[in-house]
Protein backbone atom coordinates (compact mmCIF):
# COMPACT_ATOMS: atom_id res chain seq x y z
CA UNK A 1 0.00 0.00 0.00
CA UNK A 2 2.80 1.94 0.46
CA UNK A 3 3.83 2.44 -2.81
CA UNK A 4 0.15 2.96 -4.52
CA UNK A 5 0.63 6.18 -1.93
CA UNK A 6 3.29 6.95 -3.19
CA UNK A 7 2.07 6.88 -7.01
CA UNK A 8 -0.46 9.08 -5.78
CA UNK A 9 1.95 11.56 -3.99
CA UNK A 10 3.86 11.58 -7.15
CA UNK A 11 0.47 12.51 -9.17
CA UNK A 12 -2.49 13.77 -7.24
CA UNK A 13 -5.41 11.75 -8.23
CA UNK A 14 -7.72 14.73 -10.42
CA UNK A 15 -11.42 13.93 -10.12
CA UNK A 16 -14.40 15.43 -11.76
CA UNK A 17 -17.84 16.63 -10.94
CA UNK A 18 -20.63 14.23 -12.11
CA UNK A 19 -23.79 16.77 -13.41
CA UNK A 20 -26.63 14.87 -15.81
CA UNK A 21 -24.25 12.00 -16.43
CA UNK A 22 -21.35 13.64 -17.63
CA UNK A 23 -17.83 14.21 -16.14
CA UNK A 24 -17.14 18.02 -16.21
CA UNK A 25 -15.04 20.22 -14.24
CA UNK A 26 -16.04 23.26 -12.14
CA UNK A 27 -16.96 26.09 -14.46
CA UNK A 28 -13.71 28.19 -14.60
CA UNK A 29 -11.44 25.21 -14.26
CA UNK A 30 -10.70 25.91 -10.39
CA UNK A 31 -9.97 23.47 -8.15
CA UNK A 32 -8.83 22.31 -4.38
CA UNK A 33 -6.14 20.89 -4.06
CA UNK A 34 -6.09 18.14 -0.78
CA UNK A 35 -3.55 17.21 1.32
CA UNK A 36 -3.02 14.36 3.17
CA UNK A 37 -3.14 15.35 6.76
CA UNK A 38 -0.73 12.56 7.86
CA UNK A 39 2.01 13.13 5.57
CA UNK A 40 1.74 16.51 3.88
CA UNK A 41 1.63 15.39 0.52
CA UNK A 42 -0.47 16.61 -2.60
CA UNK A 43 -3.20 13.83 -3.07
CA UNK A 44 -6.20 15.07 -4.82
CA UNK A 45 -8.01 17.87 -6.67
CA UNK A 46 -11.34 18.13 -6.28
CA UNK A 47 -13.11 20.85 -8.73
CA UNK A 48 -13.89 23.89 -6.57
CA UNK A 49 -17.57 24.56 -8.10
CA UNK A 50 -19.33 27.45 -8.06
CA UNK A 51 -22.84 28.46 -7.41
CA UNK A 52 -23.26 27.98 -11.44
CA UNK A 53 -22.46 24.53 -11.07
CA UNK A 54 -24.37 23.80 -8.19
CA UNK A 55 -27.60 25.19 -9.91
CA UNK A 56 -26.42 22.74 -13.32
CA UNK A 57 -26.70 20.18 -10.95
CA UNK A 58 -29.59 20.78 -8.98
CA UNK A 59 -31.43 21.64 -12.50
CA UNK A 60 -30.01 18.44 -13.64
CA UNK A 61 -31.93 16.52 -10.44
CA UNK A 62 -34.97 17.91 -10.87
CA UNK A 63 -35.35 17.21 -14.79
CA UNK A 64 -34.69 13.94 -14.07
CA UNK A 65 -37.38 13.62 -11.14
CA UNK A 66 -39.87 15.89 -13.61
CA UNK A 67 -39.71 13.12 -16.37
CA UNK A 68 -40.56 10.29 -14.16
CA UNK A 69 -37.68 7.93 -15.59
CA UNK A 70 -36.58 6.97 -12.10
CA UNK A 71 -38.94 7.83 -10.02
CA UNK A 72 -41.47 5.51 -11.60
CA UNK A 73 -39.30 2.79 -12.15
CA UNK A 74 -40.21 -0.71 -11.00
CA UNK A 75 -38.43 -1.04 -7.81
CA UNK A 76 -36.93 -4.48 -8.83
CA UNK A 77 -34.98 -2.19 -11.59
CA UNK A 78 -33.81 0.20 -9.10
CA UNK A 79 -32.54 -2.35 -7.03
CA UNK A 80 -30.51 -3.75 -9.33
CA UNK A 81 -28.82 -0.88 -9.96
CA UNK A 82 -28.48 -0.19 -6.65
CA UNK A 83 -27.01 -3.86 -5.95
CA UNK A 84 -24.43 -3.63 -9.29
CA UNK A 85 -23.07 -0.04 -7.02
CA UNK A 86 -22.50 -2.32 -3.81
CA UNK A 87 -20.50 -4.84 -5.93
CA UNK A 88 -18.48 -2.09 -7.79
CA UNK A 89 -17.76 -0.42 -3.92
CA UNK A 90 -16.88 -3.93 -2.78
CA UNK A 91 -14.48 -4.77 -6.49
CA UNK A 92 -12.63 -1.06 -5.42
CA UNK A 93 -12.91 -1.49 -2.03
CA UNK A 94 -8.54 -1.67 -1.70
CA UNK A 95 -8.64 1.72 -3.92
CA UNK A 96 -11.33 3.28 -2.12
CA UNK A 97 -10.02 2.75 0.92
CA UNK A 98 -6.47 4.14 0.36
CA UNK A 99 -7.97 7.17 -0.70
CA UNK A 100 -10.09 7.76 2.58
CA UNK A 101 -7.20 7.13 4.31
CA UNK A 102 -4.87 9.33 2.63
CA UNK A 103 -7.92 12.39 2.61
CA UNK A 104 -8.72 11.89 6.12
CA UNK A 105 -5.69 10.00 7.74
CA UNK A 106 -7.39 6.76 9.35
CA UNK A 107 -6.15 3.90 9.90
CA UNK A 108 -6.15 1.99 6.43
CA UNK A 109 -7.83 -1.20 8.26
CA UNK A 110 -10.61 1.05 9.97
CA UNK A 111 -11.28 2.57 5.96
CA UNK A 112 -11.56 -0.62 4.80
CA UNK A 113 -13.87 -1.60 6.73
CA UNK A 114 -16.41 1.33 6.53
CA UNK A 115 -16.02 0.74 2.53
CA UNK A 116 -16.82 -2.88 3.22
CA UNK A 117 -19.89 -1.75 5.56
CA UNK A 118 -20.87 1.04 2.96
CA UNK A 119 -21.28 -1.56 0.32
CA UNK A 120 -23.88 -3.83 3.10
CA UNK A 121 -25.63 -0.29 3.38
CA UNK A 122 -26.23 -0.21 -0.71
CA UNK A 123 -27.03 -3.67 -0.94
CA UNK A 124 -29.78 -3.47 2.24
CA UNK A 125 -31.03 -0.08 0.75
CA UNK A 126 -31.43 -2.31 -2.87
CA UNK A 127 -33.68 -4.71 -0.80
CA UNK A 128 -35.76 -1.73 0.57
CA UNK A 129 -36.20 -0.40 -2.96
CA UNK A 130 -38.54 -3.61 -3.86
CA UNK A 131 -40.47 -3.56 -0.64
CA UNK A 132 -41.51 0.05 0.03
CA UNK A 133 -45.00 0.41 -0.29
CA UNK A 134 -47.89 1.86 1.67
CA UNK A 135 -50.89 1.24 3.11
CA UNK A 136 -54.41 0.44 2.30
CA UNK A 137 -57.75 1.11 4.48
CA UNK A 138 -60.73 -1.05 3.82
CA UNK A 139 -62.50 -0.19 7.08
CA UNK A 140 -64.01 3.25 5.73
CA UNK A 141 -67.61 2.50 5.12
CA UNK A 142 -69.41 0.43 2.01
CA UNK A 143 -68.75 3.21 -0.62
CA UNK A 144 -64.71 4.08 0.47
CA UNK A 145 -61.37 2.70 -0.24
CA UNK A 146 -58.28 4.73 1.47
CA UNK A 147 -55.32 4.41 -0.27
CA UNK A 148 -51.85 5.73 1.77
CA UNK A 149 -49.34 5.85 -1.76
CA UNK A 150 -45.97 6.58 0.08
CA UNK A 151 -44.18 8.41 -3.01
CA UNK A 152 -40.59 10.16 -3.02
CA UNK A 153 -40.13 13.27 -1.73
CA UNK A 154 -38.39 14.81 -5.17
CA UNK A 155 -35.02 16.56 -5.39
CA UNK A 156 -32.83 15.64 -2.38
CA UNK A 157 -29.52 17.38 -1.53
CA UNK A 158 -26.96 15.46 0.22
CA UNK A 159 -24.38 17.47 2.04
CA UNK A 160 -21.88 15.55 4.37
CA UNK A 161 -18.73 16.36 6.12
CA UNK A 162 -15.34 14.74 6.44
CA UNK A 163 -14.87 12.29 8.90
CA UNK A 164 -16.68 9.12 7.94
CA UNK A 165 -16.94 10.50 3.79
CA UNK A 166 -18.03 7.09 1.84
CA UNK A 167 -20.06 5.42 4.86
CA UNK A 168 -21.97 8.80 5.61
CA UNK A 169 -23.49 9.14 2.35
CA UNK A 170 -23.93 5.51 1.82
CA UNK A 171 -25.97 5.94 5.01
CA UNK A 172 -27.98 8.64 2.97
CA UNK A 173 -27.64 8.10 -1.03
CA UNK A 174 -28.59 4.73 -1.52
CA UNK A 175 -31.72 5.25 0.59
CA UNK A 176 -33.08 8.48 -1.36
CA UNK A 177 -32.50 6.64 -4.83
CA UNK A 178 -34.65 3.40 -3.39
CA UNK A 179 -37.48 5.61 -2.45
CA UNK A 180 -37.11 7.23 -6.27
CA UNK A 181 -35.74 10.50 -5.60
CA UNK A 182 -32.97 12.01 -7.66
CA UNK A 183 -30.30 13.81 -5.88
CA UNK A 184 -27.36 16.05 -5.50
CA UNK A 185 -24.30 15.41 -3.45
CA UNK A 186 -21.91 18.03 -1.80
CA UNK A 187 -19.38 16.22 0.03
CA UNK A 188 -16.89 17.89 2.31
CA UNK A 189 -14.32 20.10 0.54
CA UNK A 190 -11.39 17.53 2.49
CA UNK A 191 -12.36 14.88 1.68
CA UNK A 192 -14.16 14.10 -1.83
CA UNK A 193 -12.12 11.63 -3.35
CA UNK A 194 -14.66 8.30 -2.87
CA UNK A 195 -17.70 10.86 -3.21
CA UNK A 196 -16.99 11.24 -7.07
CA UNK A 197 -16.03 8.21 -7.31
CA UNK A 198 -19.54 6.74 -6.86
CA UNK A 199 -20.38 8.87 -9.71
CA UNK A 200 -18.83 6.49 -11.83
CA UNK A 201 -20.06 3.54 -10.34
CA UNK A 202 -23.48 5.00 -10.57
CA UNK A 203 -22.95 5.51 -14.21
CA UNK A 204 -21.28 2.19 -14.73
CA UNK A 205 -24.65 0.58 -12.86
CA UNK A 206 -26.90 2.25 -15.40
CA UNK A 207 -28.25 5.14 -13.38
CA UNK A 208 -30.38 7.47 -16.35
CA UNK A 209 -28.93 10.45 -16.14
CA UNK A 210 -29.18 12.94 -13.80
CA UNK A 211 -30.50 10.96 -11.39
CA UNK A 212 -27.16 11.46 -8.99
CA UNK A 213 -25.44 14.70 -9.36
CA UNK A 214 -22.08 14.99 -7.14
CA UNK A 215 -20.16 17.83 -7.02
CA UNK A 216 -17.40 18.86 -4.88
CA UNK A 217 -16.68 22.34 -3.37
CA UNK A 218 -17.16 24.71 -0.36
CA UNK A 219 -20.12 25.00 1.79
CA UNK A 220 -20.19 28.69 0.07
CA UNK A 221 -21.06 29.16 -2.56
CA UNK A 222 -22.03 24.76 -3.33
CA UNK A 223 -24.04 23.67 0.28
CA UNK A 224 -25.48 27.04 0.40
CA UNK A 225 -27.10 26.99 -3.15
CA UNK A 226 -28.50 23.76 -2.48
CA UNK A 227 -30.26 24.84 0.53
CA UNK A 228 -31.42 27.99 -0.68
CA UNK A 229 -33.05 26.56 -4.20
CA UNK A 230 -36.23 25.84 -4.57
CA UNK A 231 -36.03 23.63 -6.88
CA UNK A 232 -34.50 21.22 -3.56
CA UNK A 233 -37.73 19.58 -1.90
CA UNK A 234 -35.33 18.03 1.42
CA UNK A 235 -31.84 18.43 2.56
CA UNK A 236 -30.60 15.50 4.47
CA UNK A 237 -27.65 17.96 6.54
CA UNK A 238 -24.67 16.23 8.37
CA UNK A 239 -22.43 18.23 9.39
CA UNK A 240 -21.82 21.01 13.21
CA UNK A 241 -24.75 21.75 14.77
CA UNK A 242 -23.89 25.78 13.99
CA UNK A 243 -23.73 25.03 10.16
CA UNK A 244 -27.02 22.84 11.12
CA UNK A 245 -28.47 25.82 12.72
CA UNK A 246 -27.44 28.14 9.21
CA UNK A 247 -29.29 25.65 7.19
CA UNK A 248 -32.55 25.67 8.77
CA UNK A 249 -32.66 29.54 8.12
CA UNK A 250 -31.56 29.04 4.57
CA UNK A 251 -33.95 26.27 3.82
CA UNK A 252 -36.98 28.67 4.78
CA UNK A 253 -37.72 29.98 1.56
CA UNK A 254 -39.41 26.98 -0.20
CA UNK A 255 -40.04 25.37 3.48
CA UNK A 256 -38.04 22.21 2.42
CA UNK A 257 -37.90 19.30 4.86
CA UNK A 258 -34.19 19.34 6.51
CA UNK A 259 -33.24 16.09 8.15
CA UNK A 260 -30.44 16.99 10.48
CA UNK A 261 -27.49 14.61 11.26
CA UNK A 262 -25.88 17.02 13.86
CA UNK A 263 -23.23 17.13 16.73
CA UNK A 264 -22.67 14.89 19.97
CA UNK A 265 -21.83 14.61 23.48
CA UNK A 266 -22.24 10.82 23.85
CA UNK A 267 -21.49 9.52 27.37
CA UNK A 268 -19.91 6.02 28.05
CA UNK A 269 -21.79 5.15 31.56
CA UNK A 270 -20.02 2.50 33.98
CA UNK A 271 -21.76 0.60 36.33
CA UNK A 272 -18.79 -1.25 39.17
CA UNK A 273 -20.87 -4.35 38.18
CA UNK A 274 -19.87 -4.83 34.39
CA UNK A 275 -17.48 -7.09 32.97
CA UNK A 276 -14.39 -4.39 33.43
CA UNK A 277 -12.34 -5.68 30.90
CA UNK A 278 -15.09 -5.29 28.16
CA UNK A 279 -15.92 -1.83 29.55
CA UNK A 280 -12.40 -0.84 29.26
CA UNK A 281 -12.25 -1.65 25.93
CA UNK A 282 -15.19 -0.58 24.89
CA UNK A 283 -14.91 2.92 26.61
CA UNK A 284 -11.47 3.12 24.77
CA UNK A 285 -13.07 2.18 21.33
CA UNK A 286 -15.62 4.70 21.70
CA UNK A 287 -13.49 7.63 23.02
CA UNK A 288 -10.65 6.78 20.34
CA UNK A 289 -12.24 5.46 17.26
CA UNK A 290 -11.65 7.99 14.16
CA UNK A 291 -9.30 9.94 16.05
CA UNK A 292 -12.43 10.53 18.05
CA UNK A 293 -13.52 12.64 15.11
CA UNK A 294 -16.55 10.84 15.42
CA UNK A 295 -20.20 12.54 15.95
CA UNK A 296 -21.20 9.07 18.25
CA UNK A 297 -17.62 9.17 20.44
CA UNK A 298 -17.93 8.74 23.68
CA UNK A 299 -16.37 11.93 24.45
CA UNK A 300 -17.57 11.41 28.24
CA UNK A 301 -16.92 8.87 30.85
CA UNK A 302 -19.37 8.54 33.46
CA UNK A 303 -18.22 6.44 36.10
CA UNK A 304 -19.25 4.92 39.54
CA UNK A 305 -16.99 6.68 41.99
CA UNK A 306 -16.35 3.01 43.58
CA UNK A 307 -14.44 1.99 40.83
CA UNK A 308 -13.48 5.48 39.37
CA UNK A 309 -9.66 5.87 40.14
CA UNK A 310 -8.91 2.19 39.40
CA UNK A 311 -11.21 2.31 36.00
CA UNK A 312 -8.86 5.52 34.86
CA UNK A 313 -5.67 4.03 35.57
CA UNK A 314 -6.55 0.89 33.69
CA UNK A 315 -7.67 3.01 30.97
CA UNK A 316 -4.70 5.06 30.79
CA UNK A 317 -2.74 1.80 30.56
CA UNK A 318 -4.60 0.36 27.99
CA UNK A 319 -4.16 3.47 26.10
CA UNK A 320 -0.19 3.78 26.06
CA UNK A 321 -0.33 0.13 23.73
CA UNK A 322 -2.68 1.98 20.91
CA UNK A 323 -0.64 2.86 18.69
CA UNK A 324 -0.61 6.43 16.94
CA UNK A 325 1.61 6.95 13.65
CA UNK A 326 0.99 6.51 9.94
CA UNK A 327 -2.21 5.60 9.27
CA UNK A 328 -0.92 3.53 6.10
CA UNK A 329 0.83 1.38 8.68
CA UNK A 330 -1.20 -1.57 9.64
CA UNK A 331 -0.22 -1.59 13.04
CA UNK A 332 -1.58 2.15 13.52
CA UNK A 333 -4.86 2.34 15.17
CA UNK A 334 -4.39 6.21 15.59
CA UNK A 335 -3.93 8.44 12.63
CA UNK A 336 -3.33 12.27 12.31
CA UNK A 337 -6.10 14.62 12.90
CA UNK A 338 -7.94 16.05 9.91
CA UNK A 339 -6.07 19.58 9.49
CA UNK A 340 -4.58 22.25 11.80
CA UNK A 341 -8.16 23.94 12.55
CA UNK A 342 -9.29 21.02 13.88
CA UNK A 343 -5.78 19.85 15.89
CA UNK A 344 -5.71 23.72 17.41
CA UNK A 345 -9.58 23.30 18.62
CA UNK A 346 -8.70 20.36 20.07
CA UNK A 347 -5.65 21.64 22.33
CA UNK A 348 -7.40 24.59 22.95
CA UNK A 349 -10.29 22.93 24.63
CA UNK A 350 -7.66 20.71 26.68
CA UNK A 351 -5.67 23.57 27.13
CA UNK A 352 -8.79 25.11 29.10
CA UNK A 353 -9.66 22.30 30.67
CA UNK A 354 -6.74 22.29 32.37
CA UNK A 355 -6.95 25.66 33.22
CA UNK A 356 -10.15 25.04 34.83
CA UNK A 357 -9.59 22.36 36.88
CA UNK A 358 -9.45 19.39 35.18
CA UNK A 359 -6.46 16.83 35.74
CA UNK A 360 -4.48 15.33 32.69
CA UNK A 361 -4.54 11.09 33.27
CA UNK A 362 -2.36 10.38 29.98
CA UNK A 363 -2.29 12.60 26.86
CA UNK A 364 -2.25 16.08 26.34
CA UNK A 365 0.85 16.25 24.96
CA UNK A 366 0.65 17.24 21.08
CA UNK A 367 4.15 19.02 21.45
CA UNK A 368 5.66 15.73 22.49
CA UNK A 369 4.84 14.03 18.49
CA UNK A 370 5.19 15.67 15.47
CA UNK A 371 2.62 16.75 12.84
CA UNK A 372 -1.01 16.13 13.79
CA UNK A 373 -1.09 13.72 15.81
CA UNK A 374 -2.73 14.16 18.54
CA UNK A 375 -2.59 11.35 21.62
CA UNK A 376 -5.20 9.55 23.43
CA UNK A 377 -5.80 11.68 26.20
CA UNK A 378 -8.19 11.28 29.51
CA UNK A 379 -8.71 14.05 31.60
CA UNK A 380 -10.36 13.56 35.27
CA UNK A 381 -11.70 15.73 38.07
CA UNK A 382 -14.33 16.74 34.99
CA UNK A 383 -17.23 19.22 36.28
CA UNK A 384 -20.25 18.97 34.74
CA UNK A 385 -20.27 22.61 33.83
CA UNK A 386 -17.15 22.53 31.97
CA UNK A 387 -16.26 23.07 28.24
CA UNK A 388 -14.53 19.61 28.35
CA UNK A 389 -17.41 18.03 29.30
CA UNK A 390 -20.03 20.07 26.91
CA UNK A 391 -18.69 20.70 24.07
CA UNK A 392 -18.07 18.45 21.08
CA UNK A 393 -14.23 18.14 21.14
CA UNK A 394 -13.78 16.01 17.44
CA UNK A 395 -10.60 14.21 19.12
CA UNK A 396 -9.50 11.67 20.73
CA UNK A 397 -10.07 13.32 24.37
CA UNK A 398 -12.34 11.67 27.25
CA UNK A 399 -13.53 13.94 29.80
CA UNK A 400 -14.33 11.56 33.08
CA UNK A 401 -17.01 12.71 36.23
CA UNK A 402 -17.91 10.52 38.57
CA UNK A 403 -21.56 9.23 39.69
CA UNK A 404 -22.86 7.69 42.52
CA UNK A 405 -26.53 6.80 42.43
CA UNK A 406 -28.16 5.54 39.21
CA UNK A 407 -30.51 8.40 38.73
CA UNK A 408 -27.48 10.39 39.38
CA UNK A 409 -25.90 8.47 36.11
CA UNK A 410 -28.70 9.18 34.05
CA UNK A 411 -29.06 12.78 34.99
CA UNK A 412 -25.43 13.37 34.07
CA UNK A 413 -25.88 11.11 31.02
CA UNK A 414 -29.10 13.65 29.61
CA UNK A 415 -27.10 17.40 30.97
CA UNK A 416 -26.27 17.69 27.12
CA UNK A 417 -27.57 20.01 24.78
CA UNK A 418 -26.80 16.80 22.49
CA UNK A 419 -28.81 13.24 22.15
CA UNK A 420 -26.97 11.10 19.69
CA UNK A 421 -25.70 8.13 21.87
CA UNK A 422 -24.70 6.48 24.95
CA UNK A 423 -22.32 3.35 26.02
CA UNK A 424 -24.05 1.86 28.92
CA UNK A 425 -22.06 -0.87 30.86
CA UNK A 426 -23.98 -3.02 33.46
CA UNK A 427 -24.49 -6.69 34.07
CA UNK A 428 -27.67 -5.65 35.84
CA UNK A 429 -30.44 -6.23 34.01
CA UNK A 430 -32.90 -3.47 35.07
CA UNK A 431 -29.59 -0.70 35.09
CA UNK A 432 -29.34 -1.52 31.68
CA UNK A 433 -33.13 -1.40 30.98
CA UNK A 434 -33.43 1.81 32.98
CA UNK A 435 -30.41 3.67 30.74
CA UNK A 436 -31.27 2.33 27.34
CA UNK A 437 -34.99 4.01 28.09
CA UNK A 438 -34.60 7.27 30.01
CA UNK A 439 -31.02 8.54 28.24
CA UNK A 440 -32.39 10.58 25.57
CA UNK A 441 -30.42 9.65 22.82
CA UNK A 442 -31.17 8.17 19.23
CA UNK A 443 -28.64 5.21 19.56
CA UNK A 444 -27.39 3.19 23.12
CA UNK A 445 -25.53 0.90 23.17
CA UNK A 446 -25.19 -1.66 26.04
CA UNK A 447 -22.24 -3.63 26.84
CA UNK A 448 -20.83 -3.08 23.34
CA UNK A 449 -19.93 -0.14 21.35
CA UNK A 450 -20.72 0.68 17.62
CA UNK A 451 -22.00 -2.04 16.65
CA UNK A 452 -23.88 -1.34 13.29
CA UNK A 453 -25.98 -2.93 10.82
CA UNK A 454 -27.79 -1.64 7.69
CA UNK A 455 -31.31 -2.69 9.30
CA UNK A 456 -30.70 0.04 12.29
CA UNK A 457 -32.50 3.54 12.37
CA UNK A 458 -29.35 6.24 12.86
CA UNK A 459 -30.37 9.93 14.15
CA UNK A 460 -30.66 11.95 17.30
CA UNK A 461 -32.75 13.33 20.01
CA UNK A 462 -32.60 17.11 21.12
CA UNK A 463 -29.32 18.91 19.36
CA UNK A 464 -28.48 16.49 17.69
CA UNK A 465 -30.65 16.42 14.81
CA UNK A 466 -34.07 14.88 13.52
CA UNK A 467 -35.27 12.61 11.25
CA UNK A 468 -33.57 8.85 10.71
CA UNK A 469 -31.62 7.65 8.57
CA UNK A 470 -31.07 3.52 7.34
CA UNK A 471 -33.05 0.90 8.46
CA UNK A 472 -36.81 0.96 6.95
CA UNK A 473 -37.06 4.05 8.31
CA UNK A 474 -34.15 5.80 6.02
CA UNK A 475 -36.06 5.02 2.91
CA UNK A 476 -39.39 6.30 4.31
CA UNK A 477 -37.29 10.03 5.22
CA UNK A 478 -37.02 10.41 1.37
CA UNK A 479 -40.61 10.20 1.04
CA UNK A 480 -44.26 11.79 1.39
CA UNK A 481 -47.65 10.15 2.26
CA UNK A 482 -50.74 10.74 -0.19
CA UNK A 483 -53.80 9.96 0.50
CA UNK A 484 -55.63 8.77 -2.17
CA UNK A 485 -59.86 8.66 -1.57
CA UNK A 486 -61.52 6.23 -4.03
CA UNK A 487 -65.37 6.52 -4.53
CA UNK A 488 -66.25 2.10 -5.05
CA UNK A 489 -69.51 2.28 -7.30
CA UNK A 490 -72.00 5.26 -7.85
CA UNK A 491 -72.49 7.72 -5.92
CA UNK A 492 -75.59 8.42 -4.59
CA UNK A 493 -75.62 11.60 -2.13
CA UNK A 494 -74.78 14.94 -3.83
CA UNK A 495 -73.52 17.89 -2.12
CA UNK A 496 -76.15 20.55 -4.15
CA UNK A 497 -80.05 19.43 -3.63
CA UNK A 498 -81.28 18.39 -6.87
CA UNK A 499 -77.91 17.83 -9.03
P1 LIG B 1 -19.46 21.32 9.04
O1 LIG B 1 -20.76 21.61 9.66
O2 LIG B 1 -18.43 22.38 9.04
O3 LIG B 1 -19.64 20.90 7.51
C1 LIG B 1 -20.50 19.89 7.09
C2 LIG B 1 -20.84 20.09 5.64
O4 LIG B 1 -21.58 21.29 5.50
C3 LIG B 1 -19.61 20.26 4.75
O5 LIG B 1 -19.85 19.65 3.50
C4 LIG B 1 -19.51 21.76 4.64
O6 LIG B 1 -18.82 22.23 3.50
C5 LIG B 1 -20.97 22.13 4.54
N1 LIG B 1 -21.24 23.53 4.83
C6 LIG B 1 -20.48 24.42 5.53
N2 LIG B 1 -21.06 25.64 5.53
C7 LIG B 1 -22.20 25.52 4.81
C8 LIG B 1 -23.23 26.41 4.45
N3 LIG B 1 -23.23 27.70 4.83
N4 LIG B 1 -24.25 25.96 3.70
C9 LIG B 1 -24.29 24.66 3.32
N5 LIG B 1 -23.35 23.78 3.61
C10 LIG B 1 -22.31 24.18 4.37
O7 LIG B 1 -18.95 19.99 9.71
P2 LIG B 1 -17.58 19.26 9.48
O8 LIG B 1 -17.40 18.83 8.08
O9 LIG B 1 -16.52 20.11 10.10
O10 LIG B 1 -17.81 17.91 10.33
C11 LIG B 1 -17.68 17.87 11.68
C12 LIG B 1 -19.02 18.03 12.36
O11 LIG B 1 -19.99 17.16 11.79
C13 LIG B 1 -18.95 17.65 13.81
O12 LIG B 1 -19.55 18.66 14.58
C14 LIG B 1 -19.78 16.37 13.93
O13 LIG B 1 -20.42 16.17 15.12
C15 LIG B 1 -20.72 16.48 12.81
N6 LIG B 1 -21.06 15.16 12.35
C16 LIG B 1 -22.27 14.62 12.66
C17 LIG B 1 -22.60 13.34 12.26
C18 LIG B 1 -23.91 12.75 12.58
O14 LIG B 1 -24.30 11.76 11.96
N7 LIG B 1 -24.64 13.29 13.51
C19 LIG B 1 -21.67 12.52 11.51
C20 LIG B 1 -20.43 13.17 11.25
C21 LIG B 1 -20.15 14.45 11.65
P3 LIG B 1 -17.23 22.37 3.48
O15 LIG B 1 -16.84 21.40 2.45
O16 LIG B 1 -16.92 23.77 3.09
O17 LIG B 1 -16.70 22.04 4.84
Amino acid sequence: MFDKAKRVFETPTRYQNFIAGQFVDATGGNVISRESPAHGQLVSHYPASTRADAEAAIAAARESFETGQWTFSYGGDRARVLRTVAGLIRQNAEELALIETLETSKPLDAAHGEVMFSAELWDYAAGAARILAGDSHNTLGEGMLGLVLREPIGVVGIITPWNFPLLILSERLPFALAAGCSVVVKPSEFTSGTALMLGRYLKQAGLPDGVCNIIAGTGDPVGQAILESDDVDMVAFTGSTRVGRAAIAASAGNIKKLSLELGGKSPSVVFADCDLDAAVDGVIKAGTINMGECCIAGSRLLVDARIADAFQVRIAERLQSLRMGDPLDPSSRIGAIINQAQFDRISTLVRDGVRDGARIVCGGDPDNHSGLYYPPTVLADVKPGMAVAREEIFGPVVSVMQFETLDEAINLANDTEYGLAAYVWTNDLSIALSCSRRIRAGRVWVNSALAGFPEMPLGGFKQSGNGRETGRYGVEEYTELKSVHLQVGLQSERWVEGA
